[in-house]
C-alpha cells in the first residue's frame, strides 16, 4: 500500500461488500475521508454467514463460502485483519452420476476425470484463444464468445457425459449450456497459470467475519440502510443522492468508488452519461440464478471413509458439500448451491414437497439414517440488492465491452466482482478489485 497520499481528500464508497470494504480500508489508509453506504441492513453483501435457527450454535454461509489455496489477496486481508483461515475438505469435489436405472452413484474422482475431458474437447477453441493471450477484444475471442456452450456441444457431437459435466459446471458458472458463452468455458480452460485445484479454506467462525472486522473501523462513516439512487459529477465535485428510511440526502465527494452489482449500478441514472460502451457493459451484464439451501442433520450422515465431502452434479440440486466440517457438534449442515437450471428445479421440489423434499433427494447419501432438524433456503435471484448469484457471459455480451465493467469513468472508480478478470465470480475477484479501485483514486490524485 502506497503512503498518506490521500490526506484531505473525500471518497464515497456505494456497498458494504467485500469490494467496498476493501477499498474503504485502503482508501483509508492512504489518509482519505471515507464515507461508505449499503442499502441493506448489514455489511457483507453476498457474504452472509447464517447462524440463526440452526442447533448446536453452528453456522453456514448462505452466499461466498469457498476460498481458494491460489485467492491470495482475500487471505492476505484475513490475515492482516487478525482472522484465521480454516482448510477445509481436504478430499476435494467427487461427483454424482445417475446410473443406468436412474439412482444417483458417488463417483469419487469423477470431477477431475470430467474437467479432463471437457479439456480436451475443448482444444480447438483454447489454442487460438491462448494465441490471442486471452483478449477479450480480439476477434478470436468475439468468434468464440457468440456461441453458447449448447451449441458447441452440438458441433462437438458430445456424448451424454460430456453433456451431463457441461451441466454440472452451472453450479460453477450459474448459468446453463444453453445460457452460458462458451468463452466462459474456453477462458477457464486456457488458463496455464491456473494450480491445479489446491486446498479450500473458509474463514473461522464465519466468512461475515471479515467484512465485520473492515467495517469495524468506519463506525459512523458506514451508513446502513441507506440506497445509492442517483450520481452526478460536475467539475471536481462528485453528488451522490441516497435515500434512507424515505428521507432523501446528498453526499458531496471527491471521488465515488461504486461496487454495486451491475444489476443495481444500471438503475441508478449518472450524470453526465457514462460512455456508451460502458453503459451498454453495464447493461448486458447476465447474473446467474442461484439457489443455497442449508440443511442442518442430526448427524453427518455423508461421512464414510474415503467419499469426498464436497461433490459436484447435474441434478436438481446442484453441488453439495459439508458445510461446517470445522465446527463441533453431532449435527452438521449441508450446504447445496443449485446454479442456473438448478435453482429453478431446487425451488420447484421446495415448493411442491418442502424442504424435506428436498433433503428425501439425498437419500443416495444416507439423508433417511437422520433427521433434519433445521434448515434455510436464499434464493439470490429474489435478492433486491444482488438480482442474482454472480455475473456471468451470455452469447449476447460482446467480449470486448468486458473492460469496460472495470474502468474509471472521471472521478468514478468501478469495483465489485464483476469487474475482476483473473477472479470474476468469486470473494477474491471482489477484495482485488475494491484494492484496485482505491490505487486508482491515489493514482489519478496525484496526477490531477
Ligand atoms: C450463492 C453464492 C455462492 C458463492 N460461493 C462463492 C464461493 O464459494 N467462493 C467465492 O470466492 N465466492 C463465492 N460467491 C461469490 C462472492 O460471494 C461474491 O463474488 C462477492 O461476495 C461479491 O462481493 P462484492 O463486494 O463485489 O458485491 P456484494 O457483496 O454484492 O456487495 C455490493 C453491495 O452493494 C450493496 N448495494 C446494492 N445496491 C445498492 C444501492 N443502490 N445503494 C447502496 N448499496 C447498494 C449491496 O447491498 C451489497 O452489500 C458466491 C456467491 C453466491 C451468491
Amino acid at each position: 500500500m502506497a503512503g498518506a497520499s490521500l490526506n484531505g481528500v473525500s471518497v464515497l464508497v456505494a456497498g458494504a461488500g467485500l469490494a467496498g470494504l476493501a477499498a474503504a480500508r485502503d482508501l483509508a489508509a492512504r489518509g482519505a475521508s471515507v464515507t461508505v453506504v449499503d442499502a441493506r441492513d448489514r455489511v457483507g453483501g453476498r457474504v452472509w454467514t447464517i447462524r440463526d435457527g440452526f442447533a448446536e450454535q453452528q453456522h453456514a454461509e448462505a452466499g461466498g463460502d469457498l476460498i481458494d489455496e491460489a485467492q491470495e489477496e482475500i487471505r492476505r486481508l484475513a490475515n492482516d485483519v487478525g482472522l484465521k483461515l480454516t482448510r477445509i475438505l481436504r478430499g476435494g469435489f467427487g461427483y454424482v452420476r445417475q446410473d443406468g436405472s436412474g439412482t444417483p452413484r458417488v463417483v469419487h474422482r469423477g470431477a477431475l476425470r470430467g474437467w479432463d475431458r471437457l479439456a480436451d474437447a475443448l482444444t480447438a477453441e483454447t489454442t487460438p484463444y491462448r494465441r490471442a493471450e486471452r483478449r477479450w477484444d480480439s476477434p478470436i475471442t468475439a468468434r468464440i464468445a457468440r456461441q453458447s456452450v449448447a451449441r458447441w456441444l452440438d458441433d462437438v457431437n458430445a456424448d451424454q457425459d460430456l453433456r451431463a459435466t457441461a451441466t454440472g459446471l452451472r453450479g460453477f458458472f450459474l448459468a446453463d449450456p444453453e445460457e452460458l458463452s462458451l468463452v466462459a468455458l474456453v477462458d477457464q480452460f486456457s488458463d496455464a497459470d491456473a494450480p491445479a485445484p489446491g486446498a479450500m479454506y473458509r474463514v473461522e467462525g464465519g466468512n461475515d467475519a471479515l467484512p465485520t472486522a473492515l467495517a469495524k473501523p468506519l463506525g459512523t462513516r458506514l451508513h446502513l440502510n441507506t440506497e445509492v439512487v442517483a450520481i452526478s459529477q460536475r467539475g471536481r465535485v462528485v453528488r451522490v443522492a441516497v435515500k434512507s428510511r424515505r428521507a432523501q440526502s446528498q453526499i458531496t465527494c471527491d471521488y465515488a468508488v461504486l461496487t454495486l452489482p451491475a444489476t443495481l449500478l444500471r438503475r441508478v441514472p449518472i450524470t453526465p452519461a457514462l460512455p456508451a460502451q460502458q453503459h451498454d457493459a453495464i447493461a448486458a451484464l447476465k447474473y446467474g440464478r442461484a439457489t443455497k439451501t442449508l440443511l442442518q442433520f442430526s448427524k453427518r450422515f455423508w461421512r464414510l471413509p474415503g467419499r469426498p465431502r464436497a461433490l459436484g452434479s447435474a441434478l436438481p440440486f446442484g453441488a453439495l458439500w459439508e458445510a461446517n466440517e470445522e465446527q463441533r457438534g453431532r449435527a452438521g449442515i449441508l450446504s447445496l448451491l443449485a446454479g442456473g437450471g438448478a435453482s429453478d428445479a431446487t425451488q420447484a421440489i421446495a415448493a411442491r414437497q418442502g424442504i424435506a423434499g428436498l433433503a428425501d433427494t439425498l437419500e443416495f447419501l444416507g439423508s433417511r439414517r437422520a433427521e433434519l432438524t433445521a434448515s434455510r433456503q436464499i434464493v439470490w435471484e429474489d435478492d433486491a440488492f444482488a438480482r442474482g448469484g454472480y455475473a456471468f457471459f451470455d452469447p449476447a455480451f460482446d467480449p470486448a465491452l468486458r473492460a469496460w465493467l472495470g474502468r474509471p469513468a472521471g472521478r468514478l472508480f468501478l469495483a465489485g466482482e464483476h469487474t475482476s478478470i483473473k477472479w470474476q465470480g468469486y470473494m477474491n475477484g471482489a477484495v482485488e478489485s475494491g484494492l484496485r479501485a482505491a490505487a486508482e483514486v491515489a493514482a489519478v490524485h496525484e496526477m490531477t
